[in-house]
């Protein structure tokens, strides 16, 4: 099989691949080989034991091998994380009013898709909250922290 998985990369760093529509979980690598397992697998209606395994080339997982699921894929999940992961980095590259990086970013994203966003607002406190994380500058000493006041 050379059939490319897209990976998805995930703040809290486990990336994640897409296998025909199912998102994956990095289970272990070994030299290039990577083991990945449902992520419904820990769910508590489907406890999936889908599994697949990659071939990291040129760092592009290369599909070696798919199983069989309990459950429909679910396309939307990977195309969800993906607007998300793009509504961040314009958050973080950009001065864009976050009604501005919201509308950019629902518009790119298919109609069939549109549904499973996050509402509004949920993004609009996304975009703020990477924009905190961003530009909060810590106090260099503890005189900072003391400024007298000017009167
Ligand atoms: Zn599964």
């Amino acid at each position: 099989m050379k059939e490319m998985c897209e990976v998805i990369p995930s703040n809290k760093g486990g990336d994640k691949i897409n296998v025909h529509g199912f998102l994956m979980t990095k289970e272990s690598c070994r030299n290039h080989i990577y083991y990945w397992c449902c992520d419904q697998r820990k769910s508590e209606d489907k406890s999936c034991l889908g599994h697949a395994i990659t071939y990291l080339y040129n760092n592009t997982h290369y599909l070696q091998k798919a199983s069989e699921h309990n459950h429909a894929p679910e396309l939307y999940k990977a195309e969800v994380a993906k607007v998300k992961n793009q509504i961040k980095k314009q958050a973080k590259e950009t001065r864009d009013k976050p009604i501005k990086i919201v509308q950019d970013n629902v518009i790119n994203t298919l109609e069939e898709f549109r549904p499973y966003l996050s509402s509004l607002n949920t993004l609009r406190k996304t975009i703020n909250h990477v924009r905190q994380v961003e530009s909060s500058p810590q106090p260099q000493s503890i005189v900072e922290l003391n400024m007298p006041e000017s009167l």
